[in-house]
């Protein structure tokens, strides 16, 4: 099966800091790939550099979009990158906060919109229309998010799960091929942890990819296809929950103890 992502030795320099070193990772359609690692493994700027928010020192990122191009995505503006196909959510959420639910989730729309400023002031029927499919479009991502009565509620004053839900919704509204979630359960209690794991379990039934960071081993573990495991900017292991759980260089990166279930 063709890779839908392809990482060749990627470098990632901050002055004296190397924060990805050499990286290779291959990435398939229609999986759930999870990264873990020890704080400052590199994996927050992995996904910095998937979405252009940093160009990376060194090394390729290759994506494929289903059934067509391979694009060299270095270096590309994150607006082209989304548009492409990759979208992600952010470890500390970063909503529009003085905006409602739903215009959240319609910003995020707007990378696949046709309306040019004429429509806009003119309000051409043309814009009217694609105005109203972005609503139902919005609306129907909130429903399968769990949010379509908090629709016009301001950002600011759901609380914190529903928060990162709705980041996963705007993103969603993108419509990628491959989601990075980045610690999409930080702060989330246990009954919002096992609804993120039925949600992310169906978004990939729909033939998305989903990246995702996570700490919470018992998460990763039930829901992964596959796992790398990073350490200093490299990649130390990878495979399977099962292979990945009892190599000694995992074990080792997690300071001496086995890599936890719960
Ligand atoms: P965590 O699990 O704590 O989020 P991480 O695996 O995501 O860790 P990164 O945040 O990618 O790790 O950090 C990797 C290394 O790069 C760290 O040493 C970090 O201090 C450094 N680093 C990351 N971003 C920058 C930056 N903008 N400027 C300087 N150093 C940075």
């Amino acid at each position: 099966m063709e890779p839908l992502l392809t990482i060749r030795g990627l470098t990632m320099d901050f002055g004296g800091i190397r924060a990805l070193d050499h990286l290779d990772l291959c990435i398939l359609p229609s999986e759930i790939v999870a990264l873990i690692g020890p704080n400052g493994a590199g994996k927050t700027t992995l996904f910095n550099c998937l979405t252009g928010m940093y160009t990376p020192t060194a090394g390729d990122i290759l994506f494929t979009r289903p059934h067509s191009t391979t694009t060299r995505i270095n270096g590309l503006k994150p607006n082209r990158i989304t548009e492409l196909g990759l979208a992600r959510t952010f470890q500390n959420i970063r909503l529009f906060e003085q905006m409602t639910v739903i215009e959240n989730v319609m910003i995020g729309r707007h990378c696949r919109t046709r309306a040019n400023l004429f429509g806009a002031v003119f309000r051409t029927s043309a814009t009217l229309r694609e105005e109203q499919a972005i609503i139902g479009m919005s609306f129907a991502l909130l429903e399968r998010v769990g949010l379509a009565d908090k629709a016009n509620t301001l950002a600011k004053n759901l609380p914190y799960g529903a928060q990162r839900r709705l980041e996963i919704a705007r993103a969603l509204a993108t419509e990628p091929s491959l989601l990075l979630l980045d610690e999409p359960a930080a702060g989330m209690n246990p009954q919002e942890t096992g609804e993120l794991n039925g949600l992310i379990t169906s978004i990939k039934e729909d033939g998305l990819t989903i990246v995702l960071i996570e700490h919470d081993m018992k998460m990763v573990m039930s829901l992964s296809d596959h796992i790398f495991v990073m350490d200093h900017g490299r990649k130390i292991a990878e495979g399977t929950p099962e292979e990945v759980r009892h190599q000694p260089a995992v074990i080792r990166a997690y300071l001496g103890e086995e890599v936890p279930y719960a």
